[in-house]
C-alpha cells in the first residue's frame, strides 16, 4: 500500500499525452472519475484524450479517440452511467486488437492510460502494458509506425480505478458506484417495507453480486432486513428451518413484515445455488404467508450518483491523473483506491489476483478464507447483522446481574440517530441488559423521563430521520447536575450512551469531570458521534454528515438546473458552524467553482478578485458559476453580502442568486452509509459498555471511525484533539481535498488562484 496524495509539481503533465476510458459494466460515479482525470491532467498541462466505447474505441480508433478540453466534461458530474460509453470488447482480448489499439495511441502521442472498470478491464490493462514494447516492435516491422515513434514511447504507463457497483476489489474500501447502488437498493427496501408492513407480508429481495455479498449485507443492515444470504458466508444445513423460526419470532416480537435479502450468487455450503424464488417457496410453505419476490436488477446500476460517488470519484480521478503522469517506464501498474480517509495505490496485479481469489475460495468451499479476504469490518458486520436481526429468544433478565443502560440524544439533530438508538437497544437486549430510552436529552434525564425499550419498540427506526427519543441542545448547567445525578440513581442507570454532536460531548465531559462531587456520574459513559457538521474529535465521519451532503448535492443539482438559459452565479450557503466539511465536500460533489471555508478565512481582496474573475468568465461565454459558502466563514461577509457584491461587480453580464439551504440539511431519512455507520458505531459502543460493566470499570469514552476502523478514545482527550473555540477537531483530514476542488474549477478560477 502506498499512500499518495502529496502532489506538488504543477507542470507534471507538460509534453505528456494521456487517455482515459471506461470499460466493463457501467457504474454511477464513472463520470465524476472521468471528469476528475481529465480536468486534473489538463490542469497539469497534459494533452488529454477520451476513448469512447471502452477498449473497442482503442481498437477502432478514428473519432472514438477524442481530444478533450475543460468544458467537454462539464455538466456530467450528476449523471449516472458513463458519458464516454463502455463496452465488452472481444477484439481487445486478441493480440491483433491490442496491436491496433497501440497504433492508435502512438498515432496521437499517447502513452499514459487511465482505465476505470472492473477486475477484467484492469487485467486487460496490465496485459496491454506488459505487451506494449512487443506490440510497438511489431508495428514497426509492419511499417505501421516509424522507429522514431516507437522510440518516443518505450513504455505504456497506466493507472486503474475500480468502477464496479459490487465493491469487490480486495484492498480498498469502496469501488466507484457501490454507494449509489446501495442508495437504489435501500430506497427499494424502504418502499417494500412500508407495503409489506401494511399487509403483514414477506418479501424476498434479490440484490446484485455474483461473488460478492457486500451490497446484500450492507443493504440488509441499512434496510433493517430480517435475514440475508451472501455467497461468502453460506448458511449451514437446516438454514431453511432456522430462517423461518427467526421470521416467526420477529413477528411475535412486533415486526409487521419480513424481508429477506438474497445475493444473486447466494449458495449453500454444498455450493448449491439459493435463489430468491426458492426462499419464497420455503417461506410460503413453512409460514403459510403471502410472499413476493422483487428482483432489483439493473435499477441498481442506474440513477444519479450519490454525494460520496461524486466527491470520492473526483478525488480518485485527481489522484489517478497524478499517478499516471508521474509514472516512469518502469513504474508498476497501480490501482488507485480509498482506504479510510486516504488515497492509496495498490499494485494492480496483486489487487486483481486477490480479488479473483474470493470466487475461487468460495468454489473450493473455503468460506473462512473468502471472508478473511473481504476484511475485518465485513466479518464484523456479518456478526452485527445477525445479532441485530435475530429477535431475542429470552425475555430480558431482570435479575441481579442485569444491567441498565440509558440512551439519550443531545446536540443538533442528525439523520441516523434513530438507527444508532435501535442498534444499541437491540444489541444491548441481546446481551441481556435492560435498555432505557431517555426522552428529551439531558433536560429529559433531569426530569426523569426514562422508560424501558423493548426489541419491538425500536422496530422501523433504522430508516427514519429525526430522533424518536427527542433531542435537546442543552448542556446541563452546574446547578442542574445534582438533579441529573438523582435521576440517574432513581432510574438505576448503570451506564449511559449519549448519541449526538458537540454539546453531547461537552455535556458528557462535564458529567465525567464532576464525578468526584456526584458519584452518580461514576458509571461507564460513552459518546457516539452524530452531527451533520462532522466536527467531532476522534472520528473521520460523524453519523448524519453523509445524509446532509446528499441533501446539499441534490439541492445544488436543482439549483443548477433552474438556471437553464440564463447567465447566473449562485451563492449556496451550507451549515457546519465553523467546520467546513459540508461546504468543501458539497462543493466538490456539486461541481462548485469556489468554496469559502472558515478554516481558510475570507478577505475582501479575495472576494474582489473572485468578482473580477467571474465577470471575465461570463464575458467569455460562461453560463453558470457556483460558489459554496460555509455559514460561519465570516461574521460580516454574509451570503447576502457576497451575492450583492458579485451582482454589483457583474457589469450586467450575469445575475446572482443566493440559496441558504438551512434546516433541510438536518432532515430526511438517513443515507445507507449513515445507517451502516450508526449501526457499526452503536455496536462497538454496546460492546465497550458491556465490557466495562462486566469488569466493573467506569471509563468515559467516545467512539469513532478512524481510517476505516472503529476506535475509542477517553473523553479526557477531547480537549487535546479539538479546537475548543471553533468547535472542531484540530486535524481535519478532508482539508486535503482543497487542491482537488481547485483542479476541478475552471481555468478562469485557476488563473485567479495562481
Ligand atoms: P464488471 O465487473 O462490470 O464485469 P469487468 O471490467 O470485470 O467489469 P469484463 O467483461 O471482465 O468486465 O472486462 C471488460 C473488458 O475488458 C473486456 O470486454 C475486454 O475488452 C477487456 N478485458 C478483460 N479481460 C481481458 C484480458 N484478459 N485481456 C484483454 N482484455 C481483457
Amino acid at each position: 500500500l502506498i499512500d499518495i496524495g502529496d502532489f506538488t509539481d504543477d507542470a507534471l503533465g507538460a509534453g505528456k499525452g494521456l487517455a482515459v476510458l471506461t470499460s466493463g459494466g457501467d457504474a454511477q460515479g464513472m463520470n465524476a472519475a472521468v471528469r476528475g482525470v481529465v480536468r486534473t491532467a489538463l490542469h497539469l498541462g497534459a494533452e488529454v484524450h477520451a476513448v469512447y466505447e471502452g477498449y473497442q474505441g482503442l481498437v477502432d480508433g478514428g473519432d472514438l479517440i477524442k481530444r478533450l478540453d475543460w468544458d467537454d466534461v462539464a455538466r456530467i458530474l450528476h449523471r449516472g452511467g458513463t458519458m464516454i460509453g463502455t463496452f465488452r470488447s472481444k477484439d481487445f482480448r486478441e493480440r491483433e486488437g491490442r496491436l491496433k489499439a497501440a497504433a492508435h495511441l502512438v498515432d496521437r502521442g499517447i502513452d499514459r492510460l487511465v482505465v476505470i472498470g472492473g477486475d477484467g478491464s484492469l487485467s486487460g490493462l496490465d496485459l496491454f502494458r506488459q505487451e506494449w514494447a512487443g506490440l510497438l516492435a511489431e508495428l514497426v516491422e509492419r511499417d505501421r509506425i516509424t522507429v522514431e515513434q516507437a522510440d518516443a514511447h518505450p513504455a505504456l504507463m497506466i493507472a486503474g480505478l475500480v468502477g464496479s457497483i459490487d465493491n469487490d476489489l480486495v484492498g480498498t474500501d469502496m469501488t466507484i458506484g457501490a454507494d449509489s447502488a446501495l442508495h437504489r437498493i435501500v430506497e427499494a427496501i424502504d418502499a417494500l417495507a412500508s407495503t409489506a408492513a401494511s399487509h403483514q407480508r414477506s418479501f424476498v429481495v434479490e440484490v446484485m453480486g455474483r461473488h460478492c455479498g457486500y451490497l446484500t449485507l450492507m443493504s440488509a443492515i441499512a434496510g433493517g432486513c430480517d435475514y440475508a444470504l451472501i455467497p461468502e458466508n453460506p448458511p449451514a444445513d437446516g438454514w431453511q428451518d432456522r430462517m423461518c423460526a427467526e421470521l416467526r419470532r420477529g413477528r411475535a416480537a412486533g415486526r409487521r413484515d419480513s424481508i429477506v435479502a438474497v445475493a444473486e450468487g447466494a449458495q449453500d455450503r454444498e455450493g448449491r445455488p439459493i435463489t430468491a424464488d426458492m426462499v419464497r417457496a420455503i417461506i410460503e410453505e413453512q409460514l403459510h404467508e403471502d410472499t413476493r419476490v422483487t428482483i432489483l436488477g439493473h435499477v441498481q446500476r442506474g440513477g444519479r450518483p450519490s454525494a460520496y460517488d461524486r466527491w470520492a470519484s473526483t478525488w480518485l480521478g485527481y489522484a489517478a491523473a497524478h499517478e499516471v503522469l508521474s509514472a516512469t517506464a518502469d513504474t508498476e501498474g497501480k490501482v488507485i483506491g480509498l482506504r479510510g480517509d486516504r488515497v492509496v495505490a495498490v499494485p494492480l496485479v496483486q489487487a486483481v489476483e486477490r480479488t479473483r481469489e474470493v470466487p475461487q475460495r468460495i468454489e473450493e468451499g473455503d468460506y473462512a478464507g473468502a471472508m478473511a479476504l473481504r476484511g475485518g469490518s465485513f466479518t464484523e458486520m456479518v456478526r452485527v447483522f445477525r445479532d441485530l436481526s435475530e429477535p431475542p429468544t429470552v425475555e430480558p433478565r431482570h435479575d441481579a446481574t442485569a444491567r441498565r443502560i440509558g440512551i439519550l440524544h443531545a446536540g443538533g439533530l442528525a439523520p441516523g440517530m434513530n438507527t444508532a438508538a435501535r442498534a444499541a437497544v437491540r444489541l444491548g437486549i441481546e446481551r441481556g441488559h435492560t435498555m432505557l430510552g431517555i426522552r428529551g436529552g439531558f433536560p429529559g434525564l433531569r426530569d426523569g423521563h426514562v422508560r424501558e425499550l423493548s426489541w419491538g419498540d425500536v422496530e422501523g427506526w433504522t430508516a427514519t430521520g429525526g430522533a424518536d427519543l427527542g433531542i435537546r441542545r442543552t448542556v446541563p448547567p452546574m446547578e442542574q447536575l445534582y438533579a441529573i445525578g438523582r435521576s440517574l440513581e432513581r432510574a438505576e442507570i448503570d451506564a449511559l450512551m449519549v448519541i449526538g454532536g458537540w454539546n453531547a460531548y461537552q455535556a458528557t465531559w462535564t458529567l465525567w469531570s464532576e464525578r468526584e462531587r456526584y458519584p452518580a456520574f461514576d458509571i461507564p459513559l460513552l459518546c457516539v458521534p452524530a452531527s451533520i457538521d462532522n466536527n467531532l474529535p476522534g472520528s473521520d465521519l460523524a453519523i448524519g454528515a453523509d445524509t446532509a451532503l446528499n441533501v446539499i448535492v441534490e439541492s445544488i443539482d436543482r439549483i443548477k438546473q433552474s438556471a437553464a438559459a440564463t447567465r447566473r452565479c449562485f451563492v449556496v450557503e451550507t451549515m457546519g458552524r465553523h467546520c467546513g466539511f459540508l461546504a468543501l465536500m458539497g462543493g466538490i460533489a456539486g461541481g462548485a467553482e469556489r468554496v469559502y471555508l472558515h478554516e481558510d478565512g475570507l478577505s475582501l481582496q479575495e472576494l474582489a478578485e473572485d468578482a473580477a474573475t467571474m465577470a471575465r468568465a461570463f464575458g467569455d461565454g460562461r453560463e453558470l458559476w457556483l460558489a459554496v459558502r460555509n455559514e460561519c466563514v465570516s461574521e460580516n461577509y454574509s451570503t447576502h453580502f457576497l451575492a450583492q457584491l458579485f451582482a454589483q461587480e457583474s457589469g450586467g453580464r450575469f445575475d446572482v442568486r443566493e440559496a441558504v439551504l438551512g434546516h433541510l440539511q438536518q432532515g430526511g431519512d438517513p443515507s445507507p452509509f449513515d445507517r451502516i455507520l450508526a449501526t457499526r458505531l452503536a455496536a462497538h459502543g454496546i460492546d465497550l459498555l458491556d465490557r466495562e460493566l462486566a469488569a466493573g470499570a467506569r471509563g468515559a469514552h467516545y467512539v469513532g471511525l478512524v481510517e476505516g476502523t472503529v476506535t475509542q478514545s477517553p473523553i479526557a482527550s477531547m480537549r487535546e484533539e479539538s479546537d475548543l473555540v471553533h468547535r472542531r477537531p484540530r486535524h481535519q483530514w478532508w482539508l486535503a481535498l482543497r487542491p482537488v476542488l481547485a483542479a476541478m474549477s475552471s481555468p478562469d478560477a485557476q488563473a485567479r488562484v495562481e
